[in-house]
């Protein structure tokens, strides 16, 4: 870094509209419409990836078909949120990576359904190894906050 440039703070609030493209279509589209939970199956390391991916990012080849994976499944990874984060909701609130049965890859989404504002009593609840089930949305609008984990 040369020490005569100038650098400018700015901010860039862009509103757009991309397509998800075949896979997250397909995706998105099995959430809204029949509360299922697609992954796709690599014809070469038989993974099933979560979220569904066109490619294996291991074996470099296509994805084969659509498996249906569980509803259930355990939190590998987990953090609770203090801090406000743009285009996020309010805190506090969980996100955790989930294998979810059948899968092979985790999936991160929202944890609901733990008090967060006694973190002593949510950090005994939620754990590396907890399991949760999937809830959906009653109305669903084929994005990712249409379900998230609850713990079971
Ligand atoms: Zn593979």
């Amino acid at each position: 870094m040369k020490d005569d440039l100038i650098f400018i703070a700015q901010r860039w609030d862009i509103e757009f509209k991309h397509a998800a493209g075949e896979t997250a279509s397909t995706f998105f589209k099995a959430i809204m419409q029949r509360r299922e939970i697609l992954g796709r199956l690599c014809p070469k390391c038989k993974r099933v990836l979560l979220p569904p991916r066109s490619f294996c990012e291991r074996c470099f080849v296509e994805t084969s078909e659509w498996v249906k994976v569980g509803g259930e499944g355990k939190i590998q990874s987990f953090t609770i949120v203090y801090e406000k984060f743009e285009g996020l909701p309010p805190p506090p609130y969980a996100i955790a990576y989930v294998l979810l049965d059948g899968a092979s890859t985790a999936m991160v989404n929202f944890v609901k359904g733990l008090d967060l504002n006694n973190l002593d009593q949510a950090i005994k609840k939620i754990k590396i190894g907890a399991k949760v089930k999937v809830a959906f949305k009653r109305k669903r609008e084929g994005r990712i906050t249409d379900f998230w984990y609850e713990l079971v």
